[in-house]
């Protein structure tokens, strides 16, 4: 069967040889920021749109059929975590379920103790909630990464107090793909008496995640990063985790969760989530060996690189780069003209090329940490894609460089250094 992703790069081949009568490729290595929904998950959604539209919370027969898809999903989701049916919450994404997750827990704890611990490297949908709480009578500590990102388990031990309730560290990040040591920390909440919350938006589906053998009590994951449906997700909240609600109303999700159930929704992120799962081993073998491949042909053939984030504890699908004497901007704009998705850590907000938080967290030079490049794998990608993607970055690469000063000025300048 044709997926989406296939018909699309048709049609992109038939706009680029209209416009420019150049065949070109399409390839869309950018699945950190979101996926194409499988073939399989679109077609168990649409029935769901069109004949059987029921409301789960009605008694007739006709709504029978959504109140057991929205079941059966939420069984298979907790059968990929190890977990138990009821403690999976369906929700409208990573975001929803990261505010969540902080916000229920520093509302029903906040007699206990004020004091949250995060990192400086987390997504904004957790940086952002940490902002608002601390601006609502809560403390956050956020704790630095070393050099390939990854927390330092000493610092988050000296960072725990007596009113400390609620850990969230992420699972894996979303930019340079670097994995957190999970199991531990998870440990050292549990010794302390404390709540540990982890975003796994990256991780779930790309890795096997059971949350008893690594302490985990809450757990945020989404739809559109597994190749379900945008706009879903769901929070794991382990039993006898208080939690208050974030959004109030009908007595949906056990009542923990107001609002009438995304049904298509949620029929199409469980047969995600089952997709990703039973196809796990066979993926991260693959991606890994693209993903080392990519990263080592970038590096044998570019200078003056440097790969972000750790070599091996890393996503199984995700490279991230930074070219000295260029612009991430840049290289984004030029490798689109060649029918290359990708993506870039440093965002140019009103003119200014604000390298991000989690590069800059890395103790990167602001110059250096603009010019990167993140590249994620999905399950459609190929060699041939990545050879693509590689020999088109190394034309950006450069060209850029030829036209920077910098690069100019150090080129003239390391010749002296070297010469006789
Ligand atoms: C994408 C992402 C989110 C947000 O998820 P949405 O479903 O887009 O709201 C949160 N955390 C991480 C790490 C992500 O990559």
């Amino acid at each position: 069967m044709f997926s989406a992703y296939d018909s699309y790069k048709i049609k992109f081949m038939i706009l680029t040889e209209e416009n420019d009568m150049e065949d070109k490729r399409f390839v869309y290595m950018d699945h950190a920021a979101t996926t194409a929904v499988h073939p399989d998950v679109a077609e168990v959604m649409i029935p769901y749109f069109t004949d059987k539209f029921g409301n789960p919370s009605s008694v007739y027969k006709f709504a029978s059929d959504n109140r057991e898809v929205v079941s059966n999903a939420r069984r298979t989701i907790a059968k990929t975590l190890n977990a138990d049916y009821s403690e999976i919450y369906f929700t409208a994404g990573g975001s929803e379920s990261d505010n969540w997750a902080l916000k229920g827990y520093a509302l029903s704890h906040k007699d206990k103790g004020r004091h949250i611990i995060t990192t400086k490297i987390e997504h904004h949908a957790i940086l952002h909630t940490a902002e608002f709480l601390s601006d609502n009578g809560f403390e956050i500590t956020y704790l630095g990464v070393d050099e390939n990102g990854i927390i330092r388990l000493e610092d988050l031990k000296k960072a725990i107090r007596p009113d400390t309730i609620l850990i969230s560290v992420m699972f894996a990040n979303n930019e340079i793909g670097t994995l957190q040591p999970i199991k531990e920390i998870g440990e050292i909440a549990r010794a302390n008496n404390i709540a540990f919350h982890t975003d796994a938006v990256q991780a779930y589906g790309q890795l096997p995640i059971d949350v008893n053998e690594l302490y985990i009590d809450m757990l945020s994951a989404s739809g559109h990063k597994l190749n379900g449906p945008k706009g879903t997700g769901f929070l794991y909240v382990r039993k006898g985790i208080k939690l208050d609600n974030l959004i109030h109303g009908g007595q949906q999700e056990r009542g923990k969760r107001a609002g009438t159930e995304n049904v298509p929704g949620i029929a199409g992120l469980g047969k995600a989530c089952e997709i990703a799962n039973s196809t796990l081993e066979e993926r991260i073998n693959r991606e890994t060996s693209l993903r080392d491949y990519l990263i080592d042909r970038i590096l044998m053939e570019i200078p003056y690189v440097r790969l972000n984030g750790h070599r091996t504890k890393r996503l199984p699908n995700n490279a991230n780069f930074c070219f000295q004497f260029t612009e991430g901007e840049s290289i984004l704009i030029m490798l689109d003209m060649e029918g290359i998705c990708a993506s870039s850590g440093s965002a140019c907000t009103s003119g200014s090329l604000d390298p991000s938080h989690v590069l800059m967290a890395l103790g990167l030079p602001k110059d250096v940490a603009k010019g990167s490049l993140r590249l994620t794998l999905g399950y459609e990608n190929t060699k041939e894609d990545v050879d693509y993607v590689v020999d088109n970055v190394k034309a950006v690469v450069n060209k850029l460089r030829s036209m920077s000063p910098a690069y100019e000025d150090y080129i003239k300048n390391s010749s002296l250094k070297t010469v006789y």
